[in-house]
This record gives structure tokens, C-alpha cells and sequence, in this order.
């Protein structure tokens, strides 16, 4: 019979776990419609049926692990953004308490519906709490909250003050295959065998959440997932639109979008069996011809073995590694017809024995890959630098006016003291000045390594910088230092993490990583980010004049670094800039650069600082910080 667990509402079935069915129900669902399709005889016949697990199980890995249910947020009111209150908003509140700036932009943004804006980009530093202020809204509309990262979706989950509003919803490959169990489900029976599985929503830990998803009045994902699942619009398990769409961290959004339509040809895109053949083509891909006859040669492979495997499937059945090339060949058909029906500039290139086919601008497809899924948005980050620039390649601007569009930008409440940037500049690390510049780099990184003490990390921007700085540095130093390369990235971020006293040497982790209090006490930026110029997209868009856009993905990147290492109010960290080119490119984005960076910058650093340029800017800062 049910059993009392951990949760006062809730109540578990004994003989369904037994069974591996789903087994924990919210008190008072005298049945449920999963028990009762498997005639679970221990719950009373007669009791009325209700429809509790899809909208109330969280997310499920395996169907054997259900034991525990969150109850979902129930707001008061679910209504369009331009009908709503602050007060209303201000009520769904996440925490009893506000941060500074937090009411200030719940009203301006409030307002910006009401006056008729359909969009609200708001570029918020690290402490404002934009995970509250959009947690608010997605409580009173119907909405989706996705954002590129994961661990800040785990972050959600696991905080008691929003995680009961949201139902959190992955891709296939996290959940289980309820009748195989050692699958997952993209590669589960129903895949593998052409079997139906009509009792999918009943099952299924993946369907199973997706209609829970499909139920609820706001849903967390990430950006790939509401990418991914947008394409099977038309199905019966579309999510379909919301009425509002919050993307959080999204400074990234283009180049997201980018990577998920454009057509690669490696080992990993496409199956072995077809890359190998194709290979000694791929090798000799030299003109447009070239690049057109291979992806047509492709193309036709790829038909052929689409073909073999559903003989497969509906005969012996595929083996898992057939059924992951088969999901891999349809990712790639459908980027290649996405080529084949674009009106958008597209360029190539053939490195390290990868063809890359890649649009040079993203905002073609920007609607049908993400805007579509909402009608109205809040746009989050610390780094959107230009939203002028920003909502023009994303293709905002495609469909909705230029004043449809707000921009709120918020100050920094940690103390500029706390977070000083520290001029260590030696000249330009460019390609030209590598070879005379980089060992006063290195002497530079040696003298700040001995007065920093406690954990540092380096950003090397490239491998071939973090060789350079390693073949350098003195020999006493290299003890302290812990060294990743591509493959064991994770593994040797942990190990300086649990360290003390110990200098990471990193490359590309400028993103998505808490290094509070101890754990980082200084960072050094040793070569400013800029886009890769090997990169024929970043080619295209400098000979069409897009210098803006270049200095601003940099600047971008050096913000996003700054902030890794301060993370509270009363955290402290230094940041060092030993790249020259850093003192050109301030210069260059100085209009574009949220006031909280600059006031950390030394005077050294602002030498030639130009008034600053207000213009698409409705900042809340006291008269006394405005610049
Ligand atoms: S829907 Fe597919 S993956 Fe899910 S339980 Fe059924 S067969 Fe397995």
C-alpha cells in the first residue's frame, strides 16, 4: 500500500517500485493514470484517475529512480507581459528580500512591455541576481528559460527559492530507455527497432518529462535543446511556443546558433564508414566546385545508408553505434539542406581534414532556430556590449522595429576595490610581435606569479600561447604550475581548484566558471582573446567592414574572464592585463564597455579615454557613479 516518504504531500507506491513503474504521487491522487494503464492493483479501482506524474515528476534519468517529487510553483496569474504589474511581478518574487537595482529593473522592464516593447536585453554583472529578476517574470507568463549553460541550470535546480517553478527538460541522451535500461533513449528500442512504443508517455523517463514540460507553465532548458526540439515543429511532441522566452547568458546566442547550422564533414559529423570513403576527395578540395561536388558526393552516401539502416531497424534491428550514426546523418542532411535553401553568404574551409561549411552571418536563421518560440523576450547577460550590433545579427531586427527593443544595463554592486585590473601591459602579442614580445610576457607573468600567492590562473587564450609561456618560465615556478590540454580539461581544472598556491595555465576558460574566494585569488590575462583570423567567417565579416564586431567578441571575452574570479560582494581578486593590444582595443570598444568594467581599469589604461556613448543606455546608477 502507499507509503509516507520524505515529503509531507507526497506518497510512494511500494508495489509499483517494485514493479519499476513510476511509483511517487502528490497526496490525494487517490490513482494515477500511469498505475491505472498498468492495472497496479493496489491502488482502488474506483478512485477517479488524475494526471499526476507528467506534470509534477521532475526530471527522471532512469525510470527506476523516481523517488522524489517536486511541487511546481503555482503563480497566481499567468498573463501576457504588456498586461502585467510590477506589483504582480514584484509578488512572484523569488526570494523575500531584493538586491540593490533588482526592484528598479523588474519596473523598467514592466514598463518596456506595457509601452509596447517586444524585447528587453538586459546586460546585468555577476551579484545583480538576473536569475531572480527573470525567475520573476517566467513565474507570471507562460515562458521558457533557456540558456547555454548547463551548470547554470544545475545552479537553478538546486536552489530552493526558484527550482519548484520550473520543469527542467534535456535532450534525449540523459534519459534511460525504459524497455532496454542500459540505453539511452536516443538510441533506445523505439529507435533501434522501429518499434512504436505506444506506451511512451506512460514510461518513457524522456516522454514522460516532456509532457510534464508540455504541461507546464514555465519550462528550463538549455539553448541546444530549444534549438534541437524546435525542428520538429509539427509533431505531437513540439513544445511549441510561449507567450514570453527568457534567454540567459546569451552574449553567445549567434555564434551558438552558428555552430548548430553549419555543415561540418569530420569523423564525428558523419559516419565512419562514409567519412573514410570520402576522404581522399575531402584532401583535394581546393575551388567551390570542389566543395559542391564533394557535399553533393555526401549527400548521396548518406541517402544511401539512411536507407540500409531502416531495412535494419525494421529486421535485426540496429546496433547502438548505428543508431547514433543514424541520428548523426540526419543532424547533418539537415544542415546540408539548410545550406542548399539559404539566400546567405556561406564560406569554407579544409583544416586538419574537416571541411567546415559555415553562413558568415547568423540572422537567416535566427527566428526559425530560436524567436519563433517566443512573443515576447528578456535577454540576459553581463556582456551584451553593443545592442544596436546585438539585435541586428541576431535577427531581431528582421522582425521586430528598432524601437520594439530595450536596453537596460545595470552597475556593479561589488566594490570597485575588491576587483582591481592591474596594468601589466608589455606591448602586443599579435602574430608579429609574438616573437619579441612574449618573453617580456614571461618575465612579466614570472614577477606577478611571485607576488601572487595564493591559486592563480593564466588565460592563454591558444595552446601555441600556452606553450610559449611554459618553454619560458623559470624553472622555481614550475612547480606551481597545473597544465590541461584538450583532453583532460575537467580533470586538471579540478585538481587546481582543491589546490592552494597553485598557477592554472589555461586555455578557453574565460566562460561559466565560479572561481569564488579562494579558490582564485588573481587572474592574469596573458594574450587578449581576439577572434581567430585563420577562421574564414571571421575573414568575410573583417572585409565587409565589421572591425566592431571583432573588438567586441575580444572584449567580450575579456569581460567574461575578468568576472570569473569575483563572485560576492565581499570576494577579492586582481586581474592583470600583460597584452599590449589591450590598451588599442579599450580605445576601440571604450563606448561599448560597461561602465562597472572601466571604473576598475588604472589610469594607465584610460589614457585616451573618449566621452562616453549613452545613447542606447537607461542605466541605474546613483549621479554620483555616472561617468
Ligand atoms: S520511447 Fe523509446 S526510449 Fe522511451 S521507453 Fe519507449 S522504446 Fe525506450
Amino acid at each position: 500500500m502507499p507509503q509516507i516518504i520524505e515529503e509531507p504531500d507526497l506518497i510512494r507506491c511500494e508495489h509499483a517500485k517494485r514493479k519499476g513503474w513510476p511509483s511517487t504521487f502528490r497526496l490525494g491522487s487517490h490513482i494515477c493514470v500511469n498505475c491505472d494503464r498498468v492495472r497496479c492493483e493496489f491502488h482502488p479501482p474506483r478512485a477517479k484517475p488524475v494526471i499526476c506524474i507528467p506534470q509534477e515528476q521532475p526530471e527522471v534519468i532512469q525510470s527506476s529512480a523516481v523517488t522524489r517529487v517536486e511541487p511546481i510553483f503555482k503563480p497566481k496569474t499567468q498573463v501576457s507581459p504588456k498586461d502585467l504589474t510590477p506589483e504582480e511581478v514584484l509578488e512572484n518574487f523569488p526570494s523575500p528580500t531584493l538586491r540593490p537595482y533588482q526592484k528598479d529593473i523588474v519596473v523598467s522592464v514592466v514598463e518596456a512591455f506595457q509601452s509596447g516593447k517586444k524585447c528587453v536585453i538586459l546586460a546585468a554583472p555577476t551579484g545583480f541576481g538576473k536569475s531572480y529578476v527573470n525567475a520573476a517574470f517566467t513565474s507570471v507568463t507562460r515562458s521558457f528559460y533557456a540558456t547555454p549553460q548547463l551548470a547554470l541550470i544545475d545552479q537553478i535546480m538546486r536552489d530552493p527559492y526558484v527550482r519548484s517553478r520550473f520543469v527542467k527538460i534535456r535532450g534525449r541522451r540523459n534519459y534511460q530507455c525504459f524497455l532496454q535500461p542500459d540505453r539511452r533513449v536516443h538510441v533506445g528500442k523505439c529507435i533501434t527497432e522501429d518499434y512504436p512504443c505506444k506506451e511512451r508517455f506512460d514510461v518513457c523517463p524522456y516522454w514522460r518529462q516532456k509532457m510534464a514540460a508540455l504541461n507546464a507553465p514555465s519550462v528550463l532548458t538549455s539553448l541546444a535543446y530549444l534549438i534541437s526540439e524546435g525542428q520538429t515543429e509539427g509533431s505531437e511532441s513540439y513544445l511549441g511556443t510561449r507567450t514570453l522566452l527568457v534567454l540567459d547568458e546569451a552574449h553567445n546566442l549567434e555564434e551558438q546558433c552558428l555552430n548548430h547550422v553549419s555543415v561540418r564533414v569530420n569523423p564525428f559529423s558523419i559516419p565512419h564508414e562514409v567519412f573514410n570513403q570520402i576522404l581522399p576527395e575531402l584532401l583535394e578540395t581546393h575551388t567551390d566546385a570542389d566543395v559542391r561536388s564533394l557535399l553533393e558526393s555526401i549527400e548521396a552516401r548518406l541517402n544511401m545508408m539512411l536507407e540500409r539502416c531502416e531495412k535494419i531497424a525494421q529486421t535485426t534491428g540496429l546496433s547502438t553505434i548505428q543508431a547514433e550514426d543514424l541520428e548523426r546523418t540526419r543532424h547533418y542532411l539537415a544542415n546540408y539542406q539548410l545550406y542548399k535553401k539559404s539566400k546567405s553568404e556561406w564560406v569554407w574551409q579544409v583544416k586538419n581534414d574537416e571541411l567546415l561549411v559555415q553562413p558568415v552571418f547568423g540572422k537567416e536563421f535566427m527566428r526559425d532556430l530560436v524567436w519563433k518560440r517566443g512573443e515576447y523576450y528578456i535577454i540576459s547577460s553581463a556582456t551584451i556590449l553593443d545592442p544596436d550590433e546585438f539585435a541586428e545579427s541576431t535577427g531581431l531586427l528582421n522582425f521586430l522595429k528598432a524601437d520594439e527593443i530595450s536596453f537596460l544595463t545595470v552597475p556593479s554592486t561589488f566594490p570597485v576595490e575588491n576587483r582591481p585590473i592591474i596594468d601589466a601591459t608589455v606591448g602586443p602579442l599579435s602574430a608579429q610581435y609574438l616573437a619579441t614580445n612574449m618573453p617580456k610576457a614571461i618575465r612579466a607573468v614570472e614577477e606577478i606569479l611571485r607576488k601572487e600567492k595564493g591559486n592563480v590562473a593564466i588565460h592563454c587564450h591558444s595552446y601555441q600561447h600556452q606553450r610559449n609561456l611554459l618553454d619560458g618560465i623559470s624553472e622555481d615556478l614550475k612547480p606551481r604550475v597545473i597544465v590541461h590540454t584538450s583532453r583532460n580539461r575537467e580533470e586538471k581544472l579540478n585538481e587546481w581548484m582543491r589546490s592552494r598556491g597553485k598557477v592554472f595555465v589555461s586555455v578557453a576558460f574565460n566562460e561559466g566558471q565560479d572561481w569564488k574566494y579562494d579558490l582564485c585569488d588573481a587572474q592574469i590575462l596573458l594574450k587578449v582573446p581576439f577572434p581567430d583570423l585563420g577562421d574564414m567567417r571571421v575573414k568575410k565579416r573583417l572585409e565587409l567592414g565589421k572591425r566592431g564586431w571583432y573588438d567586441n567578441r575580444a572584449m567580450l571575452e575579456v569581460i567574461q574572464a575578468y568576472g570569473r574570479a569575483i563572485r560576492a560582494e565581499d570576494d577579492t581578486a586582481r586581474f592583470y592585463i600583460v597584452d599590449g593590444s589591450f590598451t588599442r582595443l579599450i580605445h576601440n570598444s571604450w563606448n561599448t564597455t560597461p561602465n562597472w568594467f572601466k571604473e576598475a581599469l588604472p589610469a594607465s589604461l584610460r589614457r585616451s579615454r573618449p566621452e562616453i556613448d549613452l545613447r542606447h543606455t537607461q542605466t541605474f546608477m546613483p549621479p554620483n557613479e555616472q561617468t
